[in-house]
């Protein structure tokens, strides 16, 4: 959790921190006057007057080393406190290039306000102390810089990998629970690295979206992936494939649309052309996306959603159980199917809370007349137990394996 917001105040003439001393926090001035001072040759030489809106004491957020001015306040001043914990916990999980700028800056900042105030013939020491070449200062940096500059550098690796033909799909069928006849497969994308091998998208996915790649990427793999269905041997004219539950006929093709994919239009601008070169029925496209979608930006998610509908494509909740929308979402939005998370089958057996979710998720679909899908059947004994829920249709190692090829003749024995 977030401390609150801590404020303080200081009378005129009081210190806010001393040169020397160390510290851990800056200071955002809400109200007042600081005047910062540095000594030189022995006497304190006043550097600047911050006021309202100003930051004091920044360089303490990064690192810990010593401050190297005194901040005093100049008339009665409030400030708000901005503690390096706090920066820190900002930055986890952050872009690890975002703290390499960040520190970057202040130290170099660090590094010439040091060389300004040296003793006459130390300016090349207070440089050099900073940072010297090859000294191991501070290791949570160093590798932090090295995880920066190896993820600038997959980005790069990354751009160029369709175009290397480095890309491709695995196709995980997806199961009838009742005749074991397979209803769709799941295009799951892999990226075989050029010093890594093969990287699972949880591996390079993140980095995608992150910088915008995941366009490129996501119409990579909806190409591919309508293609490789178009082309396969039965080939069909989707007849029955309406999603309406139980429907036989042609099977899909479903393909994992980002959050950013799906609301910045640019996937399904290229929609209807893809359809059209690569000749599959939309019916026959499934587009999975994940329930936060439709949560951070409804608006926008229902339109594009619609426009899903519309090309005559069906749109299943990937991951359903695990983020917490409002169920009031699943009629508000053109939504075919649920896809019951893996967590839930995994402990289903054993777990008789999670055993009740999933029978209270069966029943809630066939309510709202949606289809069902669960995740991540990994045993016999399961695949009862989601038929007892009224599950439909299943996905997981136990049933098939992602492959590299769509074999839509298979069949799984049960
Ligand atoms: P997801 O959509 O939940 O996909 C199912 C994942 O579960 C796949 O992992 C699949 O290999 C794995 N899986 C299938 N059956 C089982 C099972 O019985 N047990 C276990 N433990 N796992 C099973 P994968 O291929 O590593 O994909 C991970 C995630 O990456 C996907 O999760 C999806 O969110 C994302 N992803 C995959 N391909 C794409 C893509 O083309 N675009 C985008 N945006 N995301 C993708
Ligand atoms: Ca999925
Ligand atoms: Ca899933």
């Amino acid at each position: 959790m977030v401390p609150p917001v801590e404020r303080l105040t200081f009378q005129p003439g009081m210190p806010l921190f001393r040169e020397g001393e160390p510290g851990d926090r800056a200071y955002v001035i809400e109200r007042g006057q600081v005047e910062i001072t540095a000594l030189w040759q022995g006497e304190p030489v006043r550097l600047a007057v911050l006021g309202e809106r100003d930051l004091v004491g920044e360089m303490a957020l990064v690192d810990d080393q010593v401050r190297s001015a005194t901040a005093t306040a100049l008339e009665e001043t409030e400030v708000v406190v901005v503690t390096r914990d706090r920066v820190r916990r900002e930055l986890e999980g952050a872009n690890p290039l975002l703290e390499v700028l960040l520190r970057g800056t202040l130290e170099r900042l660090r590094t010439t306000s040091g060389m300004v105030l040296a003793q006459p013939g130390e300016a090349h020491e207070a440089a050099a102390g900073a940072r010297r070449p090859g000294q191991d200062r501070d290791q949570r940096y160093d590798a932090l810089r090295h995880s920066a500059l190896r993820r600038l550098k997959t980005e790069q690796q990354l751009r160029e990998a369709p175009d290397r033909g480095e890309l491709s799909l695995r196709y995980q069928p997806i199961v009838s629970l009742t005749d074991g006849s397979t209803v769709g497969f799941e295009a799951l994308v892999r990226w075989r690295h050029p010093e890594h091998g093969l990287l699972s998208p949880d591996e390079f996915i993140p980095i995608a979206e992150e910088s915008e790649l995941i366009h490129s990427l996501g119409l990579w793999v909806m190409e591919t992936a309508c293609r490789t269905l178009a082309e396969s041997a039965t080939g069909g004219d989707g007849t029955g494939s309406n999603g309406s539950p139980g429907s036989a006929g042609a099977p899909y093709v479903a393909v994992n649309v980002s959050a950013h994919q799906l609301t910045d239009g640019m996937l399904l601008d290229r929609l209807p052309a893809i359809l059209e070169d690569t000749g599959l029925d939309p019916r026959r496209l499934v587009v999975e996306i994940t329930e936060s979608v439709l949560m951070e930006n409804p608006e926008t998610a229902r339109a594009e959603l619609e426009r899903i509908r519309d090309l005559g494509a069906r749109v299943f909740l990937d991951d359903f159980g695990t983020g917490y929308s409002s169920l009031s979402y699943l009629h508000r939005f053109p939504i075919s199917a649920l896809k019951l998370d893996r967590s839930f089958v995994t402990t289903m057996l054993d777990d008789r809370g999670s055993r009740q979710i999933v029978h209270a998720v069966g029943s809630l679909a066939a309510q709202l007349g949606l289809a069902t899908v669960a995740e991540g059947i990994e045993e016999e004994a399961q695949v009862a137990a989601l038929r007892d829920a009224g599950f439909e249709w299943g996905q997981g190692f136990g049933l098939a394996e992602p492959a590299e090829r769509i074999d839509t003749a298979r069949r799984v024995a049960g």
